[in-house]
């Protein structure tokens, strides 16, 4: 037997209900948006329209934020926090006994593998609920003085490459600290944020304490600017966090950001081969790279880059890109027309301006968005697909000959959310992060998270932290 082939695996899209049409969830209830705009979302796999979305416009961003605001006043703020714990547990436990409806929602909507949607953003997601419940009525010790308080109604705007996962990162400790919500997911994924609305009913949770309203950059502006609003907490991109932190500047909001990045993945001679082609792979082709902190720019140390690529290219001819139900499936869809355009005219400036391309020998779907995995050789530090963030499945090469200049060439960037250090050296390991600028770095491995993680950036990746006892801090007012 010479040619080797998986039997397709797919996944059930039965297993979710999918209405036609979905309303704006304000104070525990599906209404019709005001003007009764709407727009919808697709499967970027397929381009196969899946639900009409409610657009909420200036009027039902009044009323979200209003249901909020009672909701602090009269329910949330007074209720005690061990209660408040007992409601976090029980959407966490919902969010397991749903998980394979949530994963398979989120595959449908965002394109990314079942694969990973079941094995990392549901059960992520639901391990945030967890382990916030946990912090609700220990609040004292988090850091911020005895008698710590909440700041109100937090406006919360997340982006579409982790609809579940960034929905949990906001949403969970907001409500363990005693904050109210109003929660925009991005317009090309909305549909698990309008499930997990079902989920706050299922679990009892009292009418606005969350609010999720859907829409695009114009209805998170409304938000953002609302003067009812007492804390933003956006993660998406540098452009738009720049934009929010000039709308709220001199206001009383306060403000976490969680923006984009260009991570350096560092080889040094010493690392064990075989194990770093593996986390180079995860590092940029997890989730078709559409993760700020993916290791995006390669750091090989000149004298083991031939073997390094030959193992990585063959590597990459062994990923499996297609179907995203398929649970055989590696790669799946890009996200949008818009986001893959972005990804074409970035990756065509490394042809232009003078570096290799080498993508793999995959065969890719004829209707749907997809862009293989590739990576660029030869590129300098100048070139746009070093500097700027392509949130695709592209890989920028570059080399060194001393640790000194790897620092230097990982440093020499605007970002700072990410690296990665490969080293067999624990010694060369820890001097290494110690001198780079950013706010996550893993050694021999990449993308790992923990709810008890704190994530976030340096410089403009962003401002304060998500996760750990460090992110309660982004919502409780405290002695510092
Ligand atoms: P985006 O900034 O275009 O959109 C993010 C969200 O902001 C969406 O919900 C969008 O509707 C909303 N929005 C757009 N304009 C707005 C405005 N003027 N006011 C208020 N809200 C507005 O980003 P994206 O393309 O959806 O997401 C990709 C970006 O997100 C990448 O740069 C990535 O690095 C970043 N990201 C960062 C983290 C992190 O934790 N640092 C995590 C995930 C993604």
């Amino acid at each position: 037997m010479s040619n080797f082939e998986y039997a397709p695996a797919p996944e059930s899209a039965a297993l979710v209900n999918i209405k036609n049409q979905y309303g704006l969830f304000i104070n525990g209830k599906f209404v019709a948006p005001k003007a009764g705009k709407t727009f919808t979302t697709i499967n970027p796999a397929t381009e196969e329209v899946l639900a009409k979305i409610g657009y909420a416009e200036l009027a039902d961003v009044n009323l979200a934020v209003a249901a909020a605001r009672n909701a602090f006043e009269k329910t949330w703020a007074k209720m005690p926090a061990v209660e408040r714990g007992k409601y976090l547990y029980r959407i966490a436990r919902i969010l397991q006994e749903r998980s394979r409806e949530f994963a398979v929602l989120e595959t449908l909507d965002n394109g990314k593998p079942i694969r990973e949607t079941r094995d990392t953003d549901i059960p992520l997601a639901a391990a945030h609920f967890f382990y916030h419940a946990g912090w609700a009525d220990k609040l004292s010790y988090a850091g911020v003085g005895s008698n710590p308080k909440p700041y109100g109604v937090a406006a919360q705007i997340i982006p579409w490459n982790f609809p579940m996962l960034m929905l949990a990162w906001k949403i969970a400790p907001a409500l363990a600290t005693g904050n109210t919500v109003v929660l925009k997911p991005a317009e090309t994924t909305p549909l698990t944020a309008l499930l997990f609305a079902e989920v706050c009913q299922q679990a009892g949770l009292p009418a606005g304490v969350v609010n999720i309203i859907t829409g695009d950059g114009v209805t998170g502006s409304h938000l953002v600017n609302h003067p009812g609003v007492d804390k933003v907490a956006f993660t998406g991109s540098t452009g738009v966090g720049k934009a929010i932190a000039k709308a709220i500047a001199g206001t009383k909001k306060s403000a976490t950001l969680e923006l984009g990045g260009k991570g350096a993945n560092i080889v040094f001679d010493d690392a064990p081969i075989d194990e770093t082609v593996e986390g180079i792979v995860n590092g940029i082709f997890f989730n078709q790279g559409h993760v700020c902190c993916a290791g995006s720019r390669l750091l090989l140390q000149e004298n083991i880059q031939d073997e390094v690529l030959e193992k990585l290219k063959n590597r990459m001819n062994l990923i499996r890109v297609g179907n995203p139900m398929d649970k055989n499936t590696d790669l799946g869809a890009i996200n949008s027309a818009a986001q893959l355009a972005r990804i074409k005219e970035i990756a065509d400036s490394g042809d232009i301006e003078g570096s290799q391309r080498w993508s793999a020998s995959c065969s890719i779907p004829t209707s749907g968005f997809w862009y293989p995995p590739t990576i660029f050789t030869g590129v300098s530090q100048s070139h746009r697909i070093a500097r700027e963030e392509i949130f695709g499945p592209v890989l920028s090469v570059l080399t060194f000959r001393t640790p000194q200049e790897a620092i230097e060439k990982a440093n020499n960037t605007p970002f700072g959310l990410s690296a990665g250090i490969w080293s067999d050296k624990g010694s060369r390991i820890l001097w290494a992060a110690k001198q780079l600028r950013a706010g996550v770095i893993w050694s021999n491995t990449f993308n790992k998270f923990d709810p008890a993680s704190p994530f976030g950036g340096y410089k403009e990746s962003g401002w304060g932290r998500e996760g750990g006892r460090h992110g309660l801090a982004g919502y409780l007012k405290g002695e510092k």
